[in-house]
């Protein structure tokens, strides 16, 4: 069956984005739990979670995936963004806890000159020492590889993976990947992609897809996200990624932009119609 939803506000309440998603005729969802650009914030209540926790038994809409602010770097050499990055991590595994929700994705980090190999293991190390995660699962958000962000080859998302003493998956981001220079265009390339990440990871850690298309070519490193069928990736290379074997049964999230042209609503249509069984 096909899951496919979109990043959707929480404006107005928790409970607000599984209306949002339903009305754009989505099955799963992304939200960010407080504003990505601010580091102020208070964990849930109780009874926000409650309320939450109802409104979503009478929906058929799951997974839902708290994205970790831009703001957290765990790779940071800065002591004082380093504290700010773990303060918010810690409160962010609490309020999924709060919400019932398993799923925290984050961009692994950035290391700013610290170097990547220490940067790597920075990053492992700060998840291990994250408390209270065994009903949480932290997904590795695999990125384009501008500037000296981490996590955009299958090396290092491994490398994070095999350290990491909490529960951790991956997200396949189709923008980043395929701007990182793994070509999910082509039907070989997307294979070739399946093969290694199955060789050296296991599909069965892949969790998540981010469904977008790209502005930028191949192997631009640029993190510019663009309408299902209408970028780079194109509307054949994004119905053999809808329709993989490897890949269709996981839950598809869209972060594609809305802006005058399209919204999510019409994105999701534009998928359902590319899927062959829907
Ligand atoms: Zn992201
Ligand atoms: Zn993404």
């Amino acid at each position: 069956m096909l899951r496919i939803g979109a990043h959707v506000s929480i404006s107005g309440g928790f409970s607000k984005s599984i209306d949002r998603i339903e009305k754009l005729g989505g099955n799963c969802c992304q939200i960010f739990s407080h504003s990505p650009r601010g580091w102020k914030f208070d964990v849930p209540s109780k009874e926000e979670g409650r309320d939450f926790m109802d409104r979503r038994k009478g929906s058929d809409v799951d997974p839902i995936v708290i994205h970790e602010s831009y703001l957290t770097n765990l790779a940071t050499p800065k002591d004082d963004l380093y504290r700010k990055s773990m303060d918010a991590m810690e409160k962010e595994v609490e309020t999924a806890k709060r919400l019932g929700i398993k799923y925290i994705n984050i961009h692994p980090g950035t290391h700013t000159g610290l170097g990547e190999e220490k940067g790597l293991k920075k990053i492992s190390d700060s998840l291990n020492k994250l408390k209270e995660t065994e009903d949480i699962e932290i997904l590795l958000e695999m990125t384009s590889g501008s500037g000296t962000t981490l996590g955009y080859n299958l090396d290092q998302i491994r490398e994070i993976i095999e350290n990491s003493k909490v529960p951790t998956a991956v997200t396949l981001d189709t923008c980043h990947v395929f701007s990182a220079g793994y070509d999910l265009a082509t039907e070989n390339g997307l294979d070739e992609f399946t093969n290694e990440f199955d060789a050296k990871i296991g599909l069965n850690k892949l969790k998540l897809i981010h469904l977008n298309d790209s502005k930028f070519p191949l192997g631009s490193n640029k993190d510019r996200h663009e309408h299902i069928g209408e970028g780079k990736i194109g509307e054949e290379g994004m119905k053999r990624i809808i329709n993989h074997e490897k890949l269709r049964n996981l839950p598809f999230i869209l972060e594609t932009p809305e802006d005058d042209k399209k919204g999510h609503k019409e994105n999701i249509k534009k998928v359902k119609e590319l899927r062959k069984d829907n």
